[in-house]
C-alpha cells in the first residue's frame, strides 16, 4: 500500500478525449489512480488527502519523461517453446535463400490448419515446470516492452503454467486455452475432426475455475478458438453457449489471409465470419483477429454486431501477410466507427512490440489514405491501450489514466536528441523510439521495472531457466538432437 506522485512529465491519458497534459502529474493511492491532470490540479488532490496518507507520499520526478497508460496487448500467443524450429534458431545466418511460405503468398492454408492442430500434442509434451519457465520469459519480454495487460488468444503452452507465470511476474493476464478440433487436409473437400469437442470446452471450464480462485485482481479469462479453419460447428456452438453463460468476451482469428475464404467454402461450405455469425459468435463480445479479408456482407455483420478487430500491422510485413494493405478493409471499418485495436500477435522470438505496432499503424494507415490525420499519434496510443482494453472487456479497470482506474503506467525518458524541441514527445517516440526505451513499468501501483530492469525478477535468471526448459522440450518433444540444440545454446549461455 502506498501513495505515489508521478510529477512533471508529459502525461498522455488515452482517455476518451485523448487528453494530454504537458508538465502533468498522476497521483496513485495504493493500486489506483486518485488524480491525473495538470501539476496544479494534482497538487490540489494531494493537499486533500488524509494527513496520515499524505505523510506516506513518495514523489517520482518524471520531469524529463513521458507518462503513458500501460500497453494492452489483447491478441498474443505464447510460442517461445518453438524458438528452434519455427522461423527460429536453426535458420542459417544468411537470409538469401528464404522463400515465400506459411503465412506468405496469401497463406498455405492446409499447412496452417495442420500446424495449428498439432499444438495440443506439443503442449502435452511440455512439463508444467518447463511450461512455466518458458511462459515467464516470454511474458517478461512483453512486460519489458511496456505491456501491462496481456490477452492470450491461444498459446503453445499450458494455461495453468501461464497463469502461474503471470502471477509471479505481476503482469495482468487474460488467460485462454488452445482450441482446435478439426483440420482441412490437402486434396480433400471436407474438414476432418481431430478431437472431442467436449474435451476442448472442458479445458476452458477448468481454466475458468483456476482463475476464479485468484484474488489478485490481475487475472481474467477469455475463451478463444484457434482459427475458423480448425473449428467444427459443435465447437463454435459450445463456445457461444459458454461465453453467454459466463458473460465473457470471445476471440478468434478470421479473415486473416487471402486464401482463407476459398478454403473455408470448400471445407465448411461457408466463409469464416459467416459461419461464426450463423453459429452465434458475432456480437459485441467478439474480438476478431486480423479480419482484413472480409467481403461486404461480412463487413456489415461486424458493424451491425459492434464487434471488435485486433490487428497486428507491426508483424504483417515480416511474416508475408498483406492483411492491412491488400484490402484496406480494417481502416475502412475503423472509419465507419468499429473498434479497432493493435496487438503483437505471436512469434517464437521477440518481434514488434506494441510501441513498434503503434508506429506501423501511424505510418501505414496514413500512407494508405494519403492523409496524415487518419491515425494521429494519440489515436495509435488509444488503439494500443484504451480500445484494446475495451475489446478485452477490461476497460472498467485499465486502458487509460483516469481517476478510479488501476495505476498501470509507463515512464519513458524523452530528453535526448530524438525529442529536442519537439513539443509532442509521443510523435518522437513513434518516429525513433520503441519497446527498449521503456524505463519504468507500474502495474496496480506496484513498480515492476525501473531503469529498464526488473525490480522483483532478475532477467538473467529468467533467461537461464527459459533456455534450460527450452533444451528439455526441444530435444525430448520436438526430437531435435541434443548436440544440435547444445551447439546453438553454447553460443548464448554463460
Ligand atoms: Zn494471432
Amino acid at each position: 500500500m502506498s501513495v505515489q506522485l508521478i510529477s512533471g512529465g508529459t502525461v498522455y491519458t488515452a482517455d476518451a478525449q485523448e487528453s494530454v497534459h504537458a508538465r502533468g502529474a498522476v497521483l496513485i493511492v495504493d493500486d489506483k489512480i486518485a488524480a491525473v491532470g495538470s501539476a496544479a490540479e494534482v497538487d490540489a488532490a494531494v493537499a486533500a488527502l488524509d494527513p496520515a496518507r499524505r505523510a506516506e507520499l513518495r514523489t517520482v520526478d518524471a520531469g524529463r519523461m513521458m507518462v503513458l497508460p500501460g500497453f494492452v496487448n489483447a491478441h498474443w500467443h505464447e510460442m517461445f517453446a518453438m524458438r528452434f524450429p519455427m522461423r527460429g534458431a536453426l535458420r542459417p545466418v544468411s537470409d538469401r535463400d528464404d522463400q515465400v511460405a506459411f503465412m506468405g503468398g496469401g497463406g498455405d492454408m492446409h499447412q496452417i490448419s495442420a500446424t495449428f492442430d498439432r499444438f495440443d500434442d506439443l503442449i502435452d509434451g511440455m512439463t508444467p515446470d518447463e511450461a512455466q519457465a518458458i511462459a515467464e520469459y516470454s511474458m517478461w519480454t512483453q512486460l519489458r516492452g511496456g505491456v501491462t495487460t496481456l490477452g492470450d488468444m491461444g498459446s503453445l503452452n499450458r494455461p495453468a503454467s501461464m497463469v502461474a507465470g503471470a502471477r509471479r511476474l505481476g503482469i495482468r493476464f487474460s488467460a485462454s486455452t488452445w482450441a482446435s478440433d478439426a483440420i482441412c487436409p490437402p486434396e480433400q473437400s471436407r474438414f476432418v475432426r481431430t478431437r472431442d469437442t467436449e474435451g476442448v470446452l472442458a479445458g476452458f471450464e477448468e481454466l475458468l475455475g483456476l482463475v476464479a480462485a485468484d484474488t489478485s485482481g490481475r487475472l481474467r479469462c477469455r475463451p478463444s478458438i484457434a482459427y475458423v479453419t480448425n473449428m467444427t460447428d459443435e465447437l463454435a456452438r459450445g463456445m457461444a453457449e459458454l461465453v453467454a453463460r459466463h458473460d465473457l468476451p470471445f476471440a478468434t482469428h478470421v479473415g486473416a489471409l487471402r486464401n482463407e475464404a476459398d478454403l473455408m467454402r470448400t471445407y465448411y461450405g461457408e466463409s469464416g465470419l459467416r459461419r461464426l455469425a450463423e453459429l452465434g459468435l458475432v456480437d459485441d463480445r467478439l474480438m476478431a483477429g486480423h479480419a482484413g479479408f472480409l467481403d461486404e456482407h461480412e463487413q456489415k455483420l461486424m458493424l451491425t454486431a459492434r464487434a471488435h478487430i485486433s490487428h497486428s500491422p507491426g508483424k504483417y510485413g515480416p511474416s508475408g501477410e498483406s492483411s492491412l494493405t491488400e484490402t484496406g478493409v480494417v481502416p475502412a471499418l475503423r472509419r465507419a466507427g468499429l473498434d479497432v485495436s493493435l496487438s503483437t500477435d505471436g512469434s517464437s522470438m521477440p518481434s514488434a512490440g506494441i510501441a513498434e505496432t503503434m508506429r506501423a499503424a501511424w505510418q501505414m494507415y496514413n500512407e494508405m489514405s494519403a492523409d496524415q490525420t487518419e491515425v494521429l499519434p494519440t489515436d495509435a496510443l488509444a488503439m494500443g491501450t484504451r480500445i484494446a482494453a475495451k475489446g478485452l472487456r477490461w476497460d472498467d479497470a485499465v486502458g487509460s489514466l483516469e481517476p478510479g482506474k488501476q495505476a498501470d503506467l509507463l515512464l519513458i525518458p524523452a530528453d535526448d536528441w530524438r525529442y529536442l524541441l519537439n513539443p509532442r514527445p509521443l510523435e518522437s517516440f513513434l518516429w525513433l523510439a520503441g519497446s527498449a526505451d521503456v524505463d519504468t513499468v507500474i502495474v496496480g501501483g506496484r513498480t515492476l521495472l525501473r531503469g529498464g530492469r526488473g525490480v522483483e525478477v532478475d532477467e538473467a535468471a529468467l533467461q537461464d531457466r527459459y533456455l534450460e526448459a527450452l533444451r528439455g522440450f526441444t530435444t525430448r518433444t520436438l526430437r531435435i538432437p541434443d548436440e544440435v540444440v547444445g551447439r546453438v545454446l553454447g553460443q548464448v549461455t554463460r
